[in-house]
């Protein structure tokens, strides 16, 4: 019994009627079997279809000995006849990924010799593994030439050649193959054996467009959108971009040197705010005196001042230093001891406090109490406020 592949007689098929010959109960759904089916099993690097079966959603597609499996949430009725509907939208997007990987894929393999050893079609991208590394400049003319083979609207033509045609045809393979092979031929593109599904002509492949690329275990993976999802994707980072000029005041294709421009600029405001914090913190310290254990609240730094704030304590007294500051949902801090270990005041998982300071993330109200009482707990003679300097207060 094996199931008549109608996906391989006509990809853009989505409507057809078959006999259910078997359906049995897994788990809490149903495995049912046709004697012809328009559903593509999941394989070659391409997801499973999904649709509609009878009165039943597909909800997943395998194969296994040549009969095709439909993972159906009812149960179908064996001897009946039921019709089909492919969801088209799914299998559309999946054959233009598919397609376009074909498409870029042969071309990398035509211009630099680079093999692809791994591909995959994710929800959102299309990866693909290369057997070598390719320069940025190759990769945007591997791009051109892939997309002019989509301009061009070349046919796709899938056969299933006789052993002594494939032993004369040139083609990708990514493993040995057994049994009868199906060659898939995009001229002047590719030759590939797959098994997947894909669309009759290069045209509908819409656009193949790169976007990310990195080395990856000695070669480089690809990650890339074909057609419905190049679109999409423009239209995020076109709305992004319009998002970005308004709020920086300038067009879309300018975004980029203004984000330059306020980044040099706050690196300088930044500078220029731990220059005036310094002064600040000098003078708080100043106030010190070596017997004491300063614990200062104050208020608006982040977490790098408090860390300054305290290492400047620090410099004035052998004794602990600590350093507060509220804001936004809680409270920050920042202790230390010039040769002291500090790790045992908090229970914080910071990393291990050094013998200078550490500054922790905001802590929410209820740890200031606690950071308070554990001060005010520290040496004998050392009580809030008695031997502690209060040089701060926050409202
Ligand atoms: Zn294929």
């Amino acid at each position: 019994m094996e199931t008549t592949k109608l996906y391989y007689e006509d990809s853009l098929r989505t409507d057809f009627a078959a006999a259910v010959l078997e359906c049995r109960p897994q788990g809490e759904r149903w495995l049912a079997a046709l004697d012809a089916t328009c559903f593509y099993p999941e394989g070659g690097g391409q997801p499973a279809d999904q649709g509609i079966l009878g009165g039943a959603r597909v909800l997943d597609v395998h194969e296994k000995d040549g009969v095709i499996w439909h993972t159906v949430d009812q149960p179908l009725e064996p001897g009946s006849r039921v019709e089909g509907k492919v969801d088209w939208a799914r299998r559309l997007d999946l054959m233009q990924q598919h397609t376009g990987e074909h498409i870029l894929s042969g071309l990398l393999h035509r211009m630099y010799g680079a093999d692809n050893v791994g591909f995959h079609i994710g929800d959102e991208y299309v990866t693909m593994d290369t057997s070598i590394e390719i320069t940025p400049d190759q990769l945007a003319a591997a791009e051109q030439a892939a997309n002019e083979i989509v301009w061009r609207d070349e046919g796709v033509e899938c056969a299933w050649p006789s052993p002594q045609e494939l032993a004369a045809a040139e083609y990708r393979s990514k493993k040995a193959l057994e049994g009868p092979v199906r060659l898939v031929t995009i001229p002047d593109a590719d030759c590939c054996a797959c098994c997947g599904t894909h669309l009759p002509r290069t045209g509908m492949v819409g656009q193949i467009k790169l976007l990310d690329w990195q080395r990856y275990k000695g070669g480089m993976r690809l990650t890339a959108v074909c057609g419905g999802r190049a679109l999409a994707d423009y239209r995020i980072k076109r709305a992004q971009l319009a998002d970005a000029g308004a709020l920086l005041s300038v067009p879309m294709n300018s975004v980029a040197p203004a984000a330059h421009r306020l980044a040099e600029e706050n690196a300088a405001l930044k500078q220029a705010l731990a220059a005036a914090e310094n002064q600040w913190f000098e003078a708080l310290a100043a106030q010190v005196t070596p017997d004491q254990a300063p614990l200062v609240l104050a208020p608006g730094l982040s977490g790098e001042s408090l860390r300054r704030l305290c290492l400047t304590l620090c410099q004035r007294t052998a004794r602990p230093c600590a350093a507060l500051s509220a804001g936004g949902m809680g409270l920050a801090y920042a202790v230390g001891q010039a040769d002291g270990d500090v790790r045992g005041w908090s229970r914080s998982s910071t990393p291990p406090w050094t013998a200078g300071a550490v500054a922790s993330p905001p802590l929410p109200w209820a740890a200031c109490g606690r950071i308070l009482r554990r001060w005010a707990r520290f040496g004998p003679n050392s009580p809030i406020p008695n031997n502690t300097t209060r040089m701060d207060t926050v409202k």
